[in-house]
């Protein structure tokens, strides 16, 4: 090699290194560019993957249509929210502020109680963009009409400045159109025959919103490998009442080993329901016992499900007449749970559980509690004691929050029942109390925005005021092992009551004054971003990740 090419090559290096320098590391970045990176990198990227082997060519050929339906769902999403998904991106010029809005579905930083970070947006409303912007609650509540709050109509302004109820699939006419066709598509491809007639049921369900029939055969069809979960579904979204449902669409491929593990735990619920910690009067109704729990791997995530903090167990449908007749499925989803207790709970741990109780975190034990999370939601109660109606209905916007806060103390419960039961045998009490007490250190990252997050905050004061936990000079957590089961129980047994008492009042005051992180915990969660644990995961997720394109 001459002198010559030699220089020649070493010029070369020098522009592709440059080239290759990670942006963080330019000197030019601002401190507020700085600051969204870091709350991009918050997020751990994750690719969504699956054993293709597993699945038939049909199946494969399935994939990338349902995949087009919830990218449709996707832009329905952001309709709902906030307005015109590509027109909102393409006013935020910094790519990386646009690569957050993107994960956060808007304007507003969900893990960060929904604090602006756009320039020129205000508060998140509360009604979202189900309700004009200038409606009150007092003219919502006088107003009269049958489909005002349907989980399935938008509320809007008619030409006479009234108000008016527009259907789902009117409101978004041509995308809805174009999805049903799709899952007609889908349908055609699909050899398991309850699959079959799931899609063609939702097609119909798109175009009419009622989604009875096919919720009902969702929940018929048993011997599946692919799966969809598809519409409108869940009621986070509308902080102002709770009654309008947010699109999302969730890809799954079921894990049929793991799924065979989980399903002799089923048969024990009714006797579970006998047994919880309450006065028998709240846990009269039965829990259905037709339900099934199974594992399952995401492969495409949409909509109110892919918006910020990522989901690991679904539990639908939410219908009661369809719960109560069927009972409820509920989906672990293992890859999303697996990459949250690596990517972020361990990590966690490091920092703030005391180091002699820290062999006790164990995804067993996670996957336990997050699994019977989600069988929780179909124990207690539906309907109220007092004549006012169903659990829901009573405590409005409540409702979110305390069922979430049901379902996770109960989740615990049955854990640690199962355990001394002998029916789960490969993990300890122990590690089921610690392990959780970890995987709320995680959940109350998200702060008081969410259900979930509120639910936990009241979960984690409670032990705190009880002793189930004391915090130790160095800075980390002991769980109390005489305290903790303790703080369980009565935790249980007074959310039950609320719900079953369909208290709504009461379940205001006590949100209000609970529902909050106190100022010692805030303390120690901000170790936590100084230590740059990711607050949640991202996916890397299509058609080319899956290795289908
Ligand atoms: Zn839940």
């Amino acid at each position: 090699m001459t002198i010559r090419n030699l220089s020649l090559i070493m010029i070369l290096l020098t522009l592709v290194v440059a080239g290759c320098q990670p942006k963080s590391e330019k000197t030019s970045l601002s401190p507020q560019d700085s600051l969204m990176l870091a709350k991009v990198n918050d997020f751990a990227v994750v690719t969504l993957t699956t054993d293709l082997g597993k699945l038939t060519e049909k199946e494969k050929q399935m994939i990338p249509l349902l995949i087009e339906v919830a990218d449709i769902i996707d832009n329905l999403y952001w309709l709902q929210t906030l307005g015109d998904k590509t027109a909102f991106l393409d006013s935020i010029k910094d790519t990386i502020t646009r690569q957050f809005a993107e994960i956060n579905y808007g304007p507003w930083e969900r893990l960060n109680g929904n604090k602006p970070f756009v320039e020129g947006y205000g508060e998140k409303p509360a009604g979202a963009n189900f309700y004009p912007a200038d409606m009150t609650k007092e003219e919502f509540e006088k107003w009269n009409d049958p489909n005002k709050t349907s989980q399935y109509t938008l509320i809007r302004r008619a030409d006479d400045r009234s108000l008016k109820a527009v259907w789902y699939h009117e409101a978004y006419k041509d995308q809805i159109t174009r999805a049903a066709d799709l899952l007609k598509k889908a349908a055609g491809f699909a050899e398991d025959a309850g699959l079959k007639k799931y899609l063609e049921l939702r097609a119909e369900a798109f175009l009419t919103d009622d989604y009875f029939a096919s919720d009902m055969a969702w929940m018929d069809m048993k011997t599946n490998t692919i799966d969809f979960v598809i519409g409108p579904i869940e009621n986070y979204e509308d902080e102002l009442f709770g009654y309008k449902t947010s699109y999302e669409g969730v890809v799954l491929a079921k894990d049929q080993e793991w799924s065979k593990r989980l399903a002799k735990f089923a048969s024990l619920l009714p006797e579970l329901q006998k047994n919880l910690p309450v006065d028998p009067k709240y846990k009269k109704e039965k829990p259905g016992t037709d339900s099934d729990l199974n594992a399952y791997d995401v492969i495409y995530v949409t909509g109110q499900a892919n918006k910020g903090s990522k989901t690991i167990a679904i539990n639908l449908p939410n219908d009661e007449k369809v719960q109560l007749a069927k009972g409820s499925r509920r989906l672990q989803l293992k890859n999303a749970m697996k990459a949250k207790f690596e990517k972020i709970l361990l990590p966690i741990s490091e920092v703030l559980i005391d180091s002699g109780q820290r062999a006790n975190i164990k995804f067993d034990a996670f996957f336990s509690n997050v699994m019977f999370h989600e069988v929780a939601h179909g124990l207690g109660i539906k309907n109220t004691i007092t004549g006012k109606g169903n659990v829901r209905e009573a405590l409005k916007e409540k409702y979110s929050s305390f069922e979430e806060a049901k379902a996770d103390i109960l989740g615990l419960y049955m854990t640690t029942r199962l355990i001394e039961m002998g029916e789960i045998k490969d993990i300890t009490v122990e590690d089921c109390f610690i392990t959780y007490m970890a995987g709320l250190f995680r959940s109350v990252r998200f702060g008081a925005a969410s259900a979930h997050g509120k639910a936990n905050m009241m979960c984690y004061n409670y032990f705190e005021d009880k002793g189930a936990f004391e915090r130790l000079p160095e800075g980390t957590y002991r769980v109390n092992m005489d305290k903790i089961r303790t703080a369980m129980n009565e935790w249980a047994a007074k959310v039950l009551m609320i719900e079953g008492d369909g208290d709504y009042q009461g379940a205001v005051t006590y949100l209000d004054a609970n529902g909050k992180i106190r100022e010692s915990l805030q303390a120690d969660l901000d170790r936590l971003k100084t230590a740059r644990i990711p607050v949640d995961i991202v996916y890397d997720q299509g058609l080319k990740v899956l290795g289908l394109n």
